[in-house]
């Protein structure tokens, strides 16, 4: 009997979404970014990546979603492995699969969880070397959701959102995620915010939640329920009415909390169990309000080798 092959031209790994428990939007910059306090809770709302070597660099996307996707070097996943082997002073000889579960362009950061899978599975079928540092470096030159979905956990961001601290707080939360219909381009909710806010001073909204902090580490779910905030949504609301029905429609239904996902479309509801977010998740659905309804746990880890 022949033994099975070990290869390790074949890696497989996994990045999460993210949900922010807390978005405090400051100032636009003069970089043209705004100024952000956030905290954010990685999700068991996966993607998963393989990479194989291959003559040259190439993507297919499947699952949810993929017809959105963008197939050639414009794909964040793809991005990232350029930038990985130019740091390494290789050629990028590698074919990427991405079987997507997170829904693209609804705020939960899919497109960063790929580029994130591919960092870390590229790293380990190239073995290039890079510490943990280089790979964050990478991360954050293609976008601050980029480091957190490396990162998972639960953590606080700052800058534009990049420059993380971890929080720690004990204890699992369930989620049900109400996908709405259609995207929203982020650029066009900050857009709206700016317009909503019509220069008004908003320094006051990059105080750290000292509430959030608490609820997490009491392990309280109202209290959570209570200080879940979102700067964004009166912009993604202006622009999507149906996302307020959708978030009254969910509380109604007796969700401990809501928000608005990143700058959305999708509305995030906090359960005080798993049985419970199931049971939500399909009164919710029920409810015809959105395209989709999910339900996720969190915080759990980042992007990982997982085969
Ligand atoms: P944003 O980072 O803009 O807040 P999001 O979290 O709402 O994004 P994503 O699923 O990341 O949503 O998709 C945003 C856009 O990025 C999509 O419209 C898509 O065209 C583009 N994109 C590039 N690469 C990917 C990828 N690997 N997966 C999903 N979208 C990607």
């Amino acid at each position: 009997m022949t033994a099975p092959v070990q290869t390790d031209d074949v890696v497989i790994a996994r990045a999460p979404a993210k949900i922010n428990l807390h978005l405090g939007v400051g100032p636009l910059r003069s970089d043209g970014y705004h100024e952000l306090a956030t905290v954010f809770c990685a999700l068991s709302l996966t993607d998963e990546l393989v990479a194989v070597e291959a003559e040259r660099l190439r993507i297919t996307t499947t699952g949810e979603g993929a017809a959105d996707v963008p197939e050639g070097p414009t794909n964040l996943a793809c991005r990232a492995a350029s930038m990985l082997a130019e740091r390494a002073g290789i050629a990028p000889e590698v074919e990427l699969s991405v079987r997507k579960q997170i829904p693209v362009a609804a705020g939960l950061a899919g497109g960063s969880a790929d580029a994130a899978a591919a960092l870390v599975a590229c790293d380990a079928l190239w073995q290039t070397g890079a510490g943990r540092d280089d790979l964050v470096q990478i991360a954050a030159a293609l976008g601050s959701d980029v480091v957190f979905s490396l990162t998972g956990g639960l953590a606080l961001g700052t800058g534009r959102g990049e420059l993380l601290s971890p929080v720690l707080a004990a204890g699992r939360w369930h989620w049900v995620l109400a996908v709405a219909d259609g995207g929203l381009s982020t650029k066009d909710v900050y857009a709206e915010l700016d317009r909503l806010r019509d220069g008004r001073d908003v320094e006051r909204t990059l105080e750290l939640p000292d509430d959030l902090m608490n609820a997490l580490r009491s392990r309280d779910t109202a209290a959570l329920g209570a200080a879940l905030h979102n700067d964004m949504e009166p912009a993604a609301f202006s622009l999507k009415p149906a996302l307020r029905r959708t978030k009254a429609a969910g509380l109604d239904e007796g969700a401990s909390g809501a928000l608005l996902c990143g700058s959305g479309p999708t509305m995030a509801f906090l359960a005080r169990g798993e049985k419970q977010a199931v049971d939500l998740a399909a009164r919710i659905s029920g409810l015809g309000v959105c395209r989709t309804v999910r339900t996720a746990h969190g915080p759990v880890q980042g992007a990982r080798v997982v085969g």
